[in-house]
């Protein structure tokens, strides 16, 4: 290796209809290492014409190619070998997705292996899609049937890269969907890894392409493209807000999984040492860069000093490291402009409450964009660091006086992604559940996931479900169908 280079750094061509290729921009992007800050790839800076060319691919692909001929028993032969295939790979995807991230290795590995979960499972479910007979008071035979939805583009955040995508390319895929996948412009590395599997699995040109490139111009071209039937999108409010306009022109499906500022309230009766555990890992989990994070965190006013107090103490232990070593808790966040986003946030912050650590900077680190984990207590949930999301390692704690006063807290946002209660009180637990207003609510814990359960939110946090049944149904048309089991004329003229 030449003098003065350290690593070799790769460069990663496009995945267009089952063909590596060049931008047709000519142009490349640096991936940058958040611990290092150095550049760890380059990938295509993607353009409309590359766009053009994957969704040509996936229509062809869906019309009149292979795909639109397969069996959903050979479709989810396929999502099967896809998934053996990244299990067999998963540490060397977890390193690159920690790498890419900045995420604990431990966390990575977590996601792999749901990646690699939600495959085999939407594999399962290919044959499972049921269409109905409906009960029509008429001599007819009046039928339902699933359809996939056709064209669907993809467009996916930086925090869990790999993950977020196959929330949506396995239901789409296992419904007879072809795609296009435009990675978040920061952290692509993995899905054009995985790409590289798809011909051996099964999966035919132009079914799974990935576009990577800027959100303004490749995001922009697949969600104007009139011939992209869908856009699931996972990302912030304000793009959100953007694509629903967007979309509108082509009066497109989208389903949206936006953002959150999430309550996780406690109150007094809980088991108090799970429940500092419980409010620490529900915020500071991924560096706090996890849509459902626990950022307010509504603490009793009975044991709220105590709790504060408690829950400091145990942040001072938290580790933050390489992503690489295995007992990191915390890594660096994303990205500069994560970086310079959550610095600015622990200003504000500053001005707003009272803050019981953290605050700035991860000091021992020369390079890599690490944050100290940060409280704020004494927070008014009207403040800034309580009304928006952050997405970084910073908690906004509150104090309620009663159950009314914490699911008013709770509910006073704009936003309904997630929420949670801590309590040993079954009643006291099933009725705040059933007052808040959020598609997601956990008891004595925050942040399980499950493949099985739906995901998604209420309000400004989205519409539409990810995962289960609910999933695929977002890949699926209803189609109806009339069959007249009458001999004779209609008789009407
Ligand atoms: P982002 O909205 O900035 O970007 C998301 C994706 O949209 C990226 O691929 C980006 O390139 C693309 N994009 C940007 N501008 C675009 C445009 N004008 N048109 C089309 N596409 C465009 O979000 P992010 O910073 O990558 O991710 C963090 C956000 O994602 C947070 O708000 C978080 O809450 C949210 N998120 C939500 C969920 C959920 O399930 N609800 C899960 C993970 C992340």
């Amino acid at each position: 290796m030449p003098k003065g280079i350290k690593s070799e750094v790769r460069t990663y061509q496009m995945y267009i209809d089952g063909k590596w290729v060049d931008s047709a921009s000519n142009q490349t992007s640096a991936i940058i290492e958040p611990a290092t800050e150095e550049v760890m790839a380059q990938v295509q800076a993607g353009s409309a014409e590359d766009v053009s060319r994957a969704v040509a691919a996936a229509k062809a692909a869906f019309e009149t190619g292979p795909w639109a001929s397969t069996t959903p028993q050979e479709r989810g032969r396929v999502l099967f070998r896809l998934s053996e295939k990244i299990r067999q790979n998963a540490s060397k995807l977890a390193e690159l997705e920690a790498r890419n991230c900045g995420k604990p290795i431990v966390e990575a590995e977590f996601d792999i292996n749901d990646v690699a979960t939600c495959f085999e499972y939407y594999g399962g479910m290919a044959t499972k899609i049921l269409g109905t007979v409906n009960p029509v008071p008429d001599n007819a035979v009046s039928l339902t049937l699933k359809e996939p939805v056709g064209v669907v583009g993809m467009i996916t955040p930086w925090n869990y890269p790999l993950l977020m995508a196959t929330w949506k390319m396995a239901p789409a895929l296992a419904a007879g969907c072809t795609c296009i996948l435009k990675p978040p412009g920061v952290t692509p590395l993995t899905a054009l890894e995985m790409a590289k599997w798809l011909p051996e699995v099964g999966v035919p040109p132009g079914v799974l392409n990935i576009v990577t490139g800027s959100g303004s111009i490749c995001g922009t071209a697949l969600v104007q493209h009139p011939d992209v039937n869908k856009i699931a999108f996972t990302g912030s409010n304000a793009v959100g807000k953007v694509i629903v306009k967007q979309a509108a022109d082509t009066v497109k499906r989208v389903t949206m999984e936006l953002g959150g500022k999430s309550p996780n309230i406690f109150f007094a009766d809980a088991d108090f040492e799970a429940a500092i555990d419980g409010a620490l890992f529900g915020v500071f989990i991924n560096q706090g860069e996890v849509c459902s994070a626990g950022s307010r965190i509504l603490v009793q006013r009975s044991i709220y000093k105590k709790f504060v107090e408690a829950m400091t103490e145990k942040a001072k232990r938290i580790k933050l490291g390489s992503p690489l070593e295995r007992d990191t808790k915390m890594g660096p966040v994303v990205s500069k402009d994560q970086y310079d986003t959550v610095r600015s946030y622990q200003e504000i912050g500053k001005k707003e409450a009272k803050m019981s650590i953290g605050g700035g900077r991860a000091k021992k680190f020369a390079k890599g964009y690490f944050i100290e984990p940060t409280i704020f207590y004494d927070v008014d949930n009207r403040a800034r660091i309580a009304q928006e999301e952050i997405f970084g390692p910073v908690a906004a704690v509150i104090p309620f006086e009663d159950e009314k006063d914490a699911v008013k807290i709770a509910n006073d946002t704009p936003y309904g992604l997630a929420g949670a209660v801590w309590t040993r009180d079954l009643f006291k637990a099933f009725r705040t559940i059933k007052a808040m207003r959020a598609g997601i609510i956990w008891v004595n814990h925050m942040q399980l996931t499950y493949v099985e359960a739906p995901w998604g939110g209420y309000k400004q946090s989205g519409f539409g479900r990810e995962l289960g049944p609910w999933g695929i149904d977002e890949y699926l048309e209803n189609k109806q169908v009339h069959i007249n089991l009458n001999e004779q004329p209609i008789g009407w003229y």
